[in-house]
């Protein structure tokens, strides 16, 4: 059911700076009241009318096309008004305030999408979609995020909710007729019922994961001692796949940190400080600052001098490495070697950054040590929220077959679940997570 918005917010919706066209949005039950003091009068519903925009004193602020989209057929459900003039930001700023002047107040991150999601429009999973979409730094994680808003993620809740419905309504009747004859009829097909929801829902994690690496990206750390080739093996990676954002949040100086993507999976490239330094360094301060950026890493990549091969001084490094995170030797200038070699052999990867030699072998494996693995038909985007509820939901089926001659508990795991799957979509959401989800969203959208 619509929930008709009391107040009217507007916002810039296009990105600060000079631009051919700039978009002014306004939504809620004030946008007629506010179109008759800007354009003198309300355009046509979904017609691009050509209009001009009015200050107090009938002053023209700027010419361009106004969009009107009555409720409920719009992007909030509530009235909306698209003005389109030109974009530059001084020219913006005073058609935003003719807005504001009109009664309409400034709307707060996300707000126009959150009143989609309040008015049924989308779901919270589409919603969130909408914000991983504009964020987006590689072409693939835009192409699941658009998958993940045209409700692809949102149909697979929906049908593991659909089967878990079913399961629940079987236990309930078994619960409110316990002394009916169908007790082994039933057995058979309530475990058969959750073995399959098992099953879908191991799946949706796989593709959940390798949606949630799209969107975060894995972190790698590039270690290696002066002259082995990092910063020519970064040149070579990087080449044209460099993605489109290379600040990270939370970047330490110590720490280089290099935006890549390979086949549009976003890589964070650590390179570390500690073993840039001298050996004495390395001994010292170094080590413990590199150590704390091993930590953090998904994978690491110890680059050698495949002349030299391992010497102990690299042992001592690779002894140094948590122990619960993979780690890649690649010997680098295998174009100097005299005799033949493998790409692979049981030490590491053979590559060399001068003539290209073993880089796709390197770049498929470090896709796979990161995990992913190529999903047919494509991923859709998703988070690390997700990701919770989905393990929460497994923990609650599993908990439930373990209880499987316990129909009370059964029947209250089964419960559990269904609501660990519920807060993906968002039908009982709390509003402090909305508050959160919705504040990281760019004004205006
Ligand atoms: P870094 O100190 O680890 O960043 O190393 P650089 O990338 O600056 O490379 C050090 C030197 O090794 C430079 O002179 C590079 O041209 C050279 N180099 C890097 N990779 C290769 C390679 O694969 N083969 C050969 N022959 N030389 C390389």
């Amino acid at each position: 059911m619509l929930q008709l918005n009391a107040d009217t917010i507007a916002a810039i919706a296009t990105s600060q700076g000079r631009g051919g066209i700039g978009v002014v949005r306004i939504s809620g039950v004030g946008v007629a009241t506010l179109a008759d003091g800007l354009l003198d009068r309300l355009p046509e519903p979904r017609y691009a009318t050509l209009a001009d925009f009015k200050d107090e004193n009938g002053e023209i602020i700027d010419q361009g096309i106004a969009l009107y989209f009555p409720s409920p057929h719009s992007y909030t459900g509530d009235d909306v008004l698209e003005l389109q003039g030109h974009g530059g930001s001084a020219v913006l700023h005073l058609l935003l305030q003719r807005c504001l002047n009109l009664g309409a107040r400034l709307a707060d991150p996300g707000e126009f999408t959150r009143r989609a999601f309040l008015n049924d429009k989308i779901d919270l999973a589409q919603a969130e979609s909408v914000a991983d979409l504009i964020d987006a730094t590689t072409s693939e994680a835009a192409r699941s995020a658009m998958r993940s808003l045209q409700g692809d993620f949102s149909a697979v809740i929906h049908g593991l909710l659909d089967d878990l419905v079913r399961l629940r309504m079987l236990v309930e009747a078994m619960l409110d007729f316990p002394e009916e004859d169908t007790d082994v009829v039933d057995g058979t097909l309530r475990d058969a019922m959750l073995q399959a929801i098992q099953a879908k829902l191991q799946q949706t994690i796989v593709v959940a994961k390798q949606g949630s690496l799209l969107r975060e990206g894995a972190h790698v750390a590039l270690v290696g001692r002066p002259n082995v080739g990092k910063s020519s093996l970064l040149n070579c990676l990087s080449g044209e796949e460099v993605a489109l954002v290379s600040d990270v949040p939370g970047t330490t100086r110590d720490v280089l940190r290099q935006a890549i993507q390979i086949r549009g999976v976003p890589l964070h490239i650590m390179d570390t400080a500690g073993l840039r330094e001298s050996q004495d360094e390395i001994e010292n301060m170094g080590m413990a600052r590199t150590y704390q950026t091993l930590k953090k890493a998904d994978l690491i990549l110890l680059l050698l001098d495949a002349v030299n091969g391992c010497t102990p001084e690299d042992m001592e490094i690779i002894s140094s490495f948590p122990v619960d995170i993979p780690h890649l030797l690649v010997f680098n200038k295998a174009d100097l070697l005299k005799a033949q070699h493998d790409v692979f052999d049981q030490d590491g990867i053979y590559i060399s950054a001068k003539s290209g030699e073993g880089l796709e072998g390197l770049r498929e494996h470090i896709l796979r040590l990161v995990g992913w693995h190529n999903q047919e038909g494509g991923t859709f985007i998703a988070r690390e929220r997700h990701l919770i509820a989905l393990n929460l939901a497994l923990t609650h089926l599993m908990q439930a077959s373990a209880v499987l001659q316990r129909p009370e508990l059964f029947a209250e795991e089964l419960r559990l679940t269904q609501h660990a799957l519920n807060s993906i979509t968002g039908k009982f959401t709390a509003d402090d997570l909305l508050g959160e989800i919705f504040s990281r969203f760019c004004i205006g959208k």
